[in-house]
């Protein structure tokens, strides 16, 4: 059954690295296929915790490079290879990924993918039953990132500054929209989504499940994600889920 994990739920520097949940993406189950989307610190342990074994992964998708989302790229990729013996296992990620002295896929890894492919805005890639379309890039931080589309069923909002542009680009009614919410609200210039431009998402673009996840230092401490979600499900009459780590919505 179509279905989404989240590994973590963490979101920026302060609540990834001072480990108030967990970071490592989450994992989508896609017409009988295996995606892995940002497997950052401690996803290859959580995969094991899960009791998914690497090698029945079939592709790994990386919004972008910020280490939050990317820092085990490659051991994920070296375990799903069986340590290179198998060549079954497909890396989507921005061309920064893959190379320029910022890249994160170390270059004896990369010769162990099945396919790679760089994501460009407008663009789409296919893989086994897969296709993922990088709907739009995102400013952030000055690092090259993506809104990701997979087969035209669930949108991930990866981190990014709110742009009106984005009502335009994301597709309409969709089946879940995973948002990156970091922030509670905007008190200093950053470049993550708060829960105030999580709701203009949800309000125009009317998608059938919602699930907020990525969340900063601020709004766990200080506020409830929960109660966050709640408010917005009862607004606008759609089920807004607040994720927890290995937290699991059928789609
Ligand atoms: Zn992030
Ligand atoms: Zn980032």
């Amino acid at each position: 059954m179509d279905r989404v994990v989240f590994l973590g739920t963490a979101g920026g520097r302060a609540s990834v690295f001072r480990f108030l949940r967990r970071a490592g993406g989450f994992l989508l189950w896609l017409s009988g296929d295996i995606v892995h989307v940002d497997p950052g610190p401690g996803a290859f342990v959580y995969l094991h915790q899960l009791g998914v074994d690497p090698r029945s992964l079939d592709l790994v998708v990386l919004s972008h490079i910020h280490l939050d989302h990317s820092s085990d790229v490659n051991a994920v990729i070296e375990s799903a290879t069986d340590g290179g013996k198998l060549r079954q296992v497909a890396l989507f990620a921005p061309e920064s990924a893959f190379e320029g002295k910022n890249r994160v896929v170390l270059p004896f890894i990369r010769e162990r993918l099945a396919k790679e492919g760089f994501l460009r805005e407008g663009e789409e890639l296919r893989y086994k039953n897969i296709s993922v379309k990088a709907v739009m890039k995102h400013t952030h931080h000055n690092t090259e990132t993506y809104a990701l589309l997979f087969n035209n069923r669930v949108l991930y909002v990866s981190c990014a500054l709110y742009e009106d542009r984005m009502l335009q680009a994301y597709p309409k009614g969709i089946d879940l929209m995973i948002i990156n919410t970091t922030l509670y609200r905007k008190t200093k210039p950053i470049d993550h989504l708060t829960v105030e431009d999580a709701e203009k998402l949800i309000s125009h673009l009317r998608p059938k499940q919602v699930v907020l996840t990525h969340f900063g230092y601020e709004l766990l401490t200080q506020h409830e994600p929960r109660l966050v979600a709640m408010d917005l499900s009862k607004k606008y009459g759609i089920s807004v889920i607040p994720a927890e780590d290995f937290m699991e919505v059928k789609i």
